[in-house]
């Protein structure tokens, strides 16, 4: 793909990782169509780039989640820049807690993972990028353009305590790639790749919200012994941008996350 040609579509562009994408494909030449649900993160992510050189770009206020603002978002980027080649869905949102509290003595259950937790969660992270993907998928597959969609997982996947929500919402997402791109192939869509991208742990406001005491433990379950830089993302995905045979599937990308329990003698 030509990336100084391409159309970058981003949402999520006012924070973390979305943002370092938006400079990265913005420094490499790209046009960049931003969408985040706050004006004031659009605008700082804006300054930013203009001071890094980068002028080719459109700010977008919308919710992800919301199918009418994806409609318009969707429609504000074909307005704007006439195709969409590159899709990569950031928004994305935590709301950690256990299933069930437990009050130690009694163990009676003093609070649960409350239903708008769970249900913000899943609206952002799988509606949200499920409405990004389709709508940004049509005008794709109708234009016929050099195309790649990129769908955000996680390490969590796997299933993380206190991330029941987050869990499962990841490990839906990282199944987009397989069933996307086998309907692809089936309707003959070829102009389309979809490779997900599954981060560890990276630092981003996102990881800020986290308990950090858990945060410090999983950390040393981590080979390279840090934090993952959204920059190294945005390097990824250039990298699948011009490797083809990258196709449903979904990379993990997260310093070597070793699962192993007890010391190996
Ligand atoms: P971040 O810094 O919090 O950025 C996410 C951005 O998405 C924020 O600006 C957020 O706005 C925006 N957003 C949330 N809900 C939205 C909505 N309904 N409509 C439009 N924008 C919305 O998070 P990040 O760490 O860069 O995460 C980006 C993606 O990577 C997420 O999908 C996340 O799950 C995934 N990820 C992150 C990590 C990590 O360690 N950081 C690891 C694996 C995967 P508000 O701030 O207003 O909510």
């Amino acid at each position: 793909m030509d990336l100084k040609n391409a159309v970058v579509f981003v949402t999520g562009a006012g924070s973390g990782i979305g943002a370092a994408i938006a400079s990265h494909f913005g420094r490499l030449g790209s046009s960049l169509f931003l969408v985040d649900r706050e004006q004031d993160a659009l605008k700082n992510a804006g300054n930013f780039l203009i001071s890094i050189g980068v002028k080719n770009f459109e700010t977008f206020a919308a919710d992800i989640s919301q199918e009418l603002d994806s409609k318009k978002m969707v429609n504000q980027a074909i307005k704007r820049f006439g195709k969409i080649n590159i899709v990569i869905p950031c928004a994305g949102l935590i709301r950690d807690g256990l299933l069930l509290n437990l009050e130690k003595e009694t163990k009676k259950v003093k609070s649960k993972l409350s239903f708008d937790d769970w249900q913000d969660v899943l609206n952002v992270n799988l509606n949200g990028t499920f409405l990004t993907v389709r709508d940004c998928a049509e005008k794709m597959a109708e234009g016929g353009w050099p195309g790649l969609i990129v769908p955000i997982s996680s390490v969590n996947k796997a299933g993380q305590l206190g991330q029941l929500n987050y869990s499962s919402s990841k490990i839906a997402i990282s199944l987009f790639p397989k069933v996307i791109i086998g309907e692809f192939l089936l309707k003959k869509i070829l102009n389309i790749r979809v490779v997900g991208i599954a981060p560890g742990y990276t630092r981003t406001p996102m990881l800020e919200k986290m308990n950090q005491s858990v945060l410090d433990s999983l950390l040393k379950t981590v080979h390279l012994n840090r934090l993952i830089e959204p920059s190294e993302i945005a390097k990824l995905i250039e990298h699948i941008s011009s490797n083809e045979a990258l196709n449903g599937t979904t990379v993990e990308i997260t310093g070597g996350i070793c699962h192993a329990h007890g010391v190996v003698k």
